[in-house]
């Protein structure tokens, strides 16, 4: 069975997250970035905790990254029935920058740990969700 998008609480925008959830709209993922050191941070915070800088501003990622770890869930908790992957995706800019999302599109029994990935948009009105789906290696 292929891997489908389950029901979704949109969260609610404020002005530190944002950036985060509306980035989609133009098909790039973005993270808040030292501007100083180049230090990706996620979830957003207001300085960078490893140089402590307070020059932090969006920046995006080239959205490419690997499973780190995934299950499937099967309880229908919504009372929609189809199980669905959640992955932990590590993106390809920062060993330790991580996204918890749902990888979609594939056959859940082919889903391996450090299968490479790539994100992709859900729409709700200004809200793009990021999910990741599988790329073949090499392309
Ligand atoms: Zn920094």
């Amino acid at each position: 069975m292929s891997a489908p998008a389950p029901f979704r609480v949109l969260p609610a925008l404020d002005e530190t997250n944002e950036f985060f959830w509306t980035s989609g709209a133009d098909g790039l993922l973005r993270f808040l970035r030292c501007q100083d050191c180049g230090h990706y941070l996620h979830p957003p915070g207001p300085r960078c905790p490893v140089c402590g800088s307070r020059e932090v501003e969006p920046d995006a990622v080239s959205g490419r990254g690997e499973v780190l770890t995934s299950t499937v869930n099967h309880q229908s908790w919504d009372g929609s029935a189809e199980p669905y992957a959640i992955v932990i995706v590590e993106l390809a800019e920062q060993q330790g920058l991580r996204l918890t999302s749902n990888l979609v599109g594939v056959d859940l029994d082919d889903i391996e740990i450090g299968m490479p990935v790539q994100v992709t948009f859900e729409q709700h009105d200004d809200i793009y969700y990021p999910l990741f789906e599988q790329v073949n290696r090499g392309s």
